[in-house]
């Protein structure tokens, strides 16, 4: 964890491309502190200069802030295309799967299922893994991400509902109560009248309905023959 506290590292983190030599490494700099500074590869040691990188970095920021945040297809093909040249934890890609986790489930025509269910969680996992390092405590962004977190676990706790053992039911529950009390604090100075504000208040109802949920399944486990 210390390693990551070092702002070296952490330029190197969210900012590493894929090595073309090998295919495997991750190309990172020689000297984050440097903005020349030549990147190698982390598995064979090819190297690469920064101004390469830079045609290839400055092509996508384009791309990334033109992209209409609205068109899942869009935003979805523009991750493909970052993935060819940065690694996934890539800000480039990072600021995609971003947008993502918030049109997954939420858009016409982009119901969950169970495919999509797991890519949106893997992405909300990836960027708290990603705030953890970057922006620490209790942020807006951090809740909305566990906001969208749970909405996939509620998910799956919808779609197992009548072939699944309530014990796992339960624990799912409540690690989905562990994360809207987290979000919840997160959100807490959020004006009132805010997108923000409005999760806020839909989390707080939805811990309430988490706790009504785990009293009925035990419940029903106790009054089982
Ligand atoms: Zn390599």
């Amino acid at each position: 964890m210390l390693l990551f506290l070092d702002p070296a590292e952490l330029g190197t983190y969210l900012d590493a491309f894929n090595c073309k030599s090998c295919g495997d490494g991750n190309l990172i700099s020689t000297d984050p502190l440097s903005y020349t500074a030549e990147y190698a590869c982390d598995e064979c040691h090819a190297s690469v200069s920064r101004a390469d990188l830079d045609t290839v970095e400055d092509d996508l920021v384009e791309k990334v802030e033109a992209v209409d945040t609205s068109d899942v297809e869009a935003v979805a093909a523009l991750l493909n295309e970052c993935l060819e040249h940065v690694r996934p934890t890539n800000y480039l890609a990072l600021s995609l799967k971003r947008h993502l986790v918030h049109l997954y489930g939420r858009t016409p025509g982009w119901r969950l299922n169970e495919a999509l269910a797991e890519r949106k969680a893997g992405f909300c996992r990836e960027l708290l893994s990603a705030f953890d390092v970057v922006a620490p405590g209790l942020t807006k962004e951090r809740g909305l991400t566990l906001f969208e977190l749970v909405s996939v676990k509620l998910f799956t706790f919808a779609s197992n509902n009548n072939n699944n053992n309530s014990d796992d039911q339960v624990d799912l529950l409540k690690t989905c109560l562990v994360d809207l009390k987290d979000a919840v604090a997160c959100l807490e100075n959020e004006r009132p009248g805010t997108f923000e504000h409005m999760v806020r208040l839909t989390a707080e109802k939805q811990m309430e309905q988490c706790g009504e949920l785990i009293e009925v399944l035990k419940f029903a486990q106790f009054s089982q023959p």
